[in-house]
């Protein structure tokens, strides 16, 4: 993308201290924007134990000028296994010898809460306001304000919604939409053990007959782990002791270490998350205000692509408002859109689709399932990373 000099805006609002606002601030910094991230909770701390960053992410954050720190946050993965709950192969994903020949950058599986403390270590702290409840915006043909729950508010040049999946902005702009709820429920959590012998540096995604479960070394001998399984929503993840002993109950079906890994868990590490997912917006932009990461598209989780969609979005948003300037943010919203959301929208319908083939409920359909992934030639799988991997800008 050229960049042109147009008027720099000094003031960018942006709703949400994610992932996605965060590299966002990060992004516009780097071309002499001047940003304030608005942030409802009083402490920034990750949520969600960990967090894959595959290659197409790890390529952004080396363009942001982070690639060393973003590999030293966690562990960088040899390989990827996709198994039955024995532990036998289905599939073959990829290598890091793969991955560093077609794209550049291996995938790193870090604990959040490093990812959030090198991004905010990467941003002055002045910039980033905790316990500010973002509500609402009125806008007019110079600017833009936001108002917060505390009554205060702050006026900017246009306003970025980066505040999730619930995002109270997108709300606003398209109050018809509502989340999709994709059948599975998911338990997350930290093991106090490192993997061992091939595992050690590979990560595992296993599918049961009810559950999947996968086993991802974050290095600093930690083991974050993810289960899903379908399950109504809305159930309470209150009682995480009975939610272990479930949890390990299940286990016994998959292959070791899964059960050692959740039992070396302490149980209030658990998180019970409903994976939802959103509808295709009919647009992700309205005069001075845009979207940005999961308000815009948010995905169920089974690809590990959404934070890694939204630094993708950090990275564009940035190179447009630079390119075209102040005077004409149609244009760079609509550039934005014209990059980001034909890939960020196959990722949440593939996402979903996976999700489907990975619960499938007989067991007839889940021996076809296993029998024809065991036949997939590596060609299909590398053609289906490169949609997912690949940078178009
Ligand atoms: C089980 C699970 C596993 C996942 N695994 C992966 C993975 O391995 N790899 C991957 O790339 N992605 C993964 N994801 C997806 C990833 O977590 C999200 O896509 C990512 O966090 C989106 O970033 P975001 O900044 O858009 O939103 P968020 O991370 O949700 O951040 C939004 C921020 O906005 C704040 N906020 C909300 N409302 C307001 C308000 N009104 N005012 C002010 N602030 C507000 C929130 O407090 C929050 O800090 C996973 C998701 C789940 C559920």
């Amino acid at each position: 993308m050229v960049a042109r000099k147009h008027e720099i805006m000094q003031n960018i609002i942006i709703i949400g201290g994610g992932i996605g606002g965060l590299c966002t601030a990060l992004a516009l910094r780097r071309k002499g924007f001047g940003v304030h991230v608005y942030e409802t909770v009083s402490e920034i701390k990750a949520v969600g134990a960990g967090i894959i960053l595959a290659s197409n992410a790890m390529n952004v954050l080396a363009r942001l000028g982070l690639a060393e720190q973003a590999q030293g946050i966690g562990m960088t993965l040899e390989r990827l296994e996709l198994t039955d709950a024995a532990g036998k192969a289905l599939f073959r994903v990829a290598s890091k010898a793969e991955l560093m020949r077609d794209y550049g950058s291996p995938i790193v599986a870090a604990l959040r809460a490093r990812l959030y403390e090198t991004l905010l270590n990467a941003l002055p702290p002045d910039i980033v306001v905790t316990n500010k409840h973002f509500e609402r915006y009125d806008m007019s043909d110079t600017g833009v304000t936001a108002h917060f729950a505390d009554g205060t508010h702050a006026q900017g040049d246009i306003l970025i919604g980066a505040d999730g999946i619930r995002s109270a902005v997108r709300r606003q702009m398209l109050p018809d939409i509502g989340l999709r709820y994709s059948g599975q429920t998911s338990y997350r959590g930290v093991a106090h053990i490192a993997m061992r012998g091939t595992l050690a540096q590979a990560a595992r995604e296993a599918w049961g007959s009810q559950m999947r479960v996968g086993l991802v070394p974050v290095g600093f001998g930690q083991t974050y782990w993810f289960t899903s399984e379908p399950a109504a929503a809305g159930g309470s993840d209150a009682d995480k002791a009975s939610a272990k002993r479930r949890l390990l109950a299940w286990a016994s079906e998959f292959a070791e270490p899964t059960a050692e890994v959740i039992a070396n868990t302490p149980e209030a590490s658990l998180i019970r998350t409903d994976m939802y997912d959103l509808p295709l917006l009919p647009t992700w932009h309205s005069r001075r205000v845009v979207l940005l990461g999961d308000a815009a598209h948010a995905t169920t989780p089974n690809l590990g692509q959404g934070g890694c969609q939204a630094i993708e979005d950090a990275f564009v948003i940035a190179e447009v408002l630079h390119k075209h300037g102040a005077t004409d943010l149609h244009t760079a919203f609509a550039e934005y859109e014209r990059i980001r959301k034909p890939k960020a929208e196959m990722i949440v319908a593939r996402s979903r689709q996976f999700g489907a083939l990975v619960h499938m409920r007989y067991g007839w359909q889940r021996a076809l399932r296993n029998g024809v992934l065991r036949l997939m030639p590596a060609a299909l799988g590398q053609w289906q990373n490169r949609a997912v991997l690949s940078l178009n800008f």
